[in-house]
């Protein structure tokens, strides 16, 4: 065939070679984890399939487990007000908004949620995202700027370390709930810019304790800074009707900038929101690109966060129930000697064993033993550091919570005894 000169001329030309994905180290070392897990003879706990809804138990490989791994805080996944709501969204708007809300997409059932945000936060109003990790990143990132100074909480949540990245703001931690620490970065800092950002969760998602809301609202009066609050695993959960951390000590919320929560765990739905002023909501609304870029949260989500919201106001006593859940695992736990580091046992609870082989072996025992709990390791915890995360629910029977506690526990006991030194096997 003929040739042009053009395609002559390019194909003189030296050809640059991009690596396959195979060929990345960074490939390279997940394959190589896979197999040093294989070589140990240890199952994979990731990506198992539940063949259904999960909540106290779930069913996996045709078996039913006791459940510690799901979100479902107030067993709402398939609570009747909730499963009724998404059906009758889905008949009203069908699946998808079809379109991002600033061209097309608006629904009049967006408004109902964010005016149900806006109420349990007392704010003048509220914005939701398609999902909470987002939610983060599109308001963080659309807040600050290459000027601005963000100070974090440093067990914060690995979505507001994207938004803080995506900012381009200076970015400083401080000590996991520390305020005197805070203060020590903001006495040299603050001077320098005028837009700072503190941020903290009102539960800490790896460790289970409460956020010092007062501490930080005494160094907010002197300092002068947006405080932004996530809420993802306090909402249902503190508070004695689950409006979260700033019902758990008794302060106005308005007090509070920016309160940031996700829809996927107490509400059992999928989203995030901000809830704040009306500037705030304005400007996000008009600036965040995750926001005015992306699609409107799908209607069915949106109907069956509304739903959860209203039996959180209804039945206050699902609060109530995993407050004395997690109390009593977390009693339990300590009887038996177990580390449940920080935990103030209102929803999360972790067991630490320190090396991550170890937390992977006893996540894997208890599963054999009809328990699914999973392990956290590096790099989510610090190495040294990993746990399983028990999450706790409402809808939790004392039996269960026993059983999970004394399996843990005697199961620990062994795999210490064992100590199979398998940290220094050669792979
Ligand atoms: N913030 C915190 C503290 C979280 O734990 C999570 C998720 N586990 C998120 C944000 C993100 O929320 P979502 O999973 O709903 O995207």
């Amino acid at each position: 065939g003929r040739v042009s000169r053009t395609e002559q001329a390019l194909s003189s030309l030296p050809r640059r070679k991009q690596p396959g994905f195979v060929d990345l180290p960074e490939y390279k070392q997940v394959v190589m984890q896979q197999r040093a897990s294989e070589y140990l003879g240890m199952e994979n706990p990731f990506y198992r399939a539940h063949e259904g809804a999960s909540g106290a138990t779930a069913s996996i490989g045709g078996r039913t487990f006791d459940n510690f791994a799901s979100y479902d805080y107030l067993g709402l996944n398939r609570h009747a007000d909730v499963l009724g709501a998404a059906e009758r969204s889905i008949r009203q708007f069908g699946i998808s908004a079809s379109a991002s809300r600033l061209v097309a997409g608006e629904r009049t059932i967006h408004h109902e949620l964010e005016t149900a945000i806006a109420e349990n936060y007392g704010t003048e109003a509220a914005i939701c995202f398609v999902s909470g990790y987002l939610t983060n990143v599109a308001a963080i990132s659309c807040l600050m700027g290459p000027r601005d100074l963000v100070i974090h909480d440093e067990f914060m949540h690995n979505s507001g370390l994207a938004g803080v990245k995506l900012s381009g703001a200076t970015r400083r931690f401080f000590k996991h709930n520390d305020v005197a620490d805070l203060e020590r970065v903001l006495k040299s800092l603050a001077d320098q810019y005028e837009r700072i950002l503190v941020i903290a969760e009102g539960i800490y998602s790896m460790d289970g304790d409460v956020a010092d809301l007062p501490g930080l609202l005494r160094l907010k009066e002197q300092y002068g800074f947006w405080l932004m609050l996530d809420e993802a695993h306090s909402l249902g959960v503190l508070g004695d009707s689950g409006r979260g951390v700033f019902e758990h000590y008794g302060v106005d919320p308005t007090s509070v900038d920016i309160w940031m929560g996700t829809l996927s765990k107490t509400t059992c739905s999928c989203g995030g929101y901000i809830a704040g002023s009306e500037a705030l909501v304005t400007l996000l609304k008009a600036q965040a690109g995750g926001f005015v870029y992306s699609v409107g949260l799908a209607p069915v989500l949106a109907g069956a966060a509304i739903a959860s919201l209203g039996v959180l106001r209804a039945e206050p006593q699902r609060t109530q129930d995993l407050r004395r859940n997690s109390q009593l695992f977390l009693e339990l736990a300590r009887k038996r000697g177990l580390d449940t580091g920080l935990s103030q046992g209102y929803s999360v609870v972790p067991v630490l064993v320190a090396d991550s082989l170890r937390a992977v072996q006893l996540s894997n025992e208890l599963y054999e033993a009809g328990v699914n709990v999973l392990p956290i390791i590096h790099p989510a915890v610090p190495e040294g550091l990993a746990r399983l995360r028990f999450f706790i629910t409402s809808a939790h029977t004392e039996d269960q919570i026993a059983r999970a506690v004394d399996l843990t526990a005697t199961i620990l006991e062994r795999l210490k005894q064992q100590n199979f030194g398998l940290a220094s096997v050669d792979v």
